[in-house]
């Protein structure tokens, strides 16, 4: 059986721990809707002491426009607490070298980082870290390729040759043109970089539905470029050792609260952080029962509120 605590025997497992990270989607809100006392659990955290680091996969905003989001859901949230997968897309590419005047940060894997573009698969959230970066970008919402629908136009396409990485977020407007300009860069351009904001399946819009999420589409490039992509958020390697250096994390006293088992559970394993799930999200109590008692979050609760001792 798993063992679902509540608002009486939750709290205590928070005694040691001075650093909640925690998920936004499944956790916070579901879709629109707010969860049931979320603001005032996250008062009752602060109160505590705890230092709060708000980590979503969800690439279609900016830090600043989420701050905006968590405002108008009541939530009092600074930027700076807000690790967005957008954000990290432009972090991971500063940290090797993209960027102006970054020539001399990080470990370079490419030659002259500092000078090359990047492609925009994506939506407005990576546009706007990206511009914040400094980080000369083409493609994004109003990104437009004639249509390829012939091949004689597809052999003549001429790509940007200044394009050093293509990064894949979610994108609505993704489509067969945008995956032939994003593959030929993959394939042509001598060190182009394949970068994911995140590779979540699919993700909850309410009344039980679920919308795909940009998984399917970095596989899309995946496949057409023939290479793997690096996946900047959680789920991929990238984020946790990014994580502790920036925000100084001591592991063993940081805890992760994520609906997600191969994201945020993941990222909590990886780094040997305690590993909260709540219910509010897409894992069900009857997942949980079919997994091995060493694959399972530290605790199950009925939600973030009943962490903090609220109901
Ligand atoms: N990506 C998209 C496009 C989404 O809509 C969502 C959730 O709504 C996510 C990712 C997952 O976000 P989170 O990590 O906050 O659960
Ligand atoms: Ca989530």
């Amino acid at each position: 059986a798993v063992q679902v605590l509540d608002e009486r025997t939750a709290p205590e497992k928070l005694r040691d721990i001075s650093t909640l990270i925690l998920d936004c989607d499944g956790v916070l809100w579901r879709g629109n809707d707010i969860i049931r006392n979320a603001p005032e659990a996250l008062r009752a955290f602060r109160c505590e002491g705890k230092r709060l680091l708000f980590v979503t996969n969800n690439s279609s905003k900016s830090r600043a426009e989420y701050a905006a989001r968590f405002r108008g859901l009541g939530l009092e949230v600074a930027p700076e607490e807000i690790v967005s997968s957008s954000y990290c897309a432009a972090a991971y590419l500063t940290s090797i070298g993209f960027g102006a005047g970054n020539s001399h940060q990080g470990n370079n894997v490419n030659k002259n980082t500092n000078n090359k573009k990047v492609l925009l698969l994506g939506w407005s959230g990576v546009e706007q870290e990206l511009q914040t970066a400094g980080i000369p970008f083409l493609g994004g919402r109003e990104f437009s390729v004639p249509l390829m629908d012939n091949m004689e136009a597809m052999k003549e396409l001429k790509v940007d040759p200044d394009i050093g990485a293509v990064v894949v977020g979610w994108d609505p407007h993704f489509s067969y043109s945008r995956l032939v300009y994003a593959s030929i860069c993959l394939r042509e351009l001598p060190g182009c970089l394949l970068v994911a904001t995140n590779t979540d399946c699919a993700d909850h819009i309410g009344g039980g539905r679920m919308m795909p999420g940009t998984g399917g589409l970095v596989r899309a490039v995946e496949v057409a470029a023939g290479m793997k992509a690096v996946n900047v958020a959680k789920g991929g390697e990238w984020l946790l050792p990014y994580l502790c250096r920036t925000y100084g994390l001591e592991p063993s006293r940081t805890a992760i609260i994520g609906d997600r088992l191969d994201t945020d559970i993941f990222l909590g394993r990886q780094g040997g952080l305690f590993t909260c799930l709540p219910l509010t999200g897409v894992t069900t109590l009857e997942r949980l029962r079919r997994l091995a008692v060493s694959e399972r979050p530290d605790v199950v609760i009925g939600s973030v509120a009943q962490l903090a001792g609220l109901p």
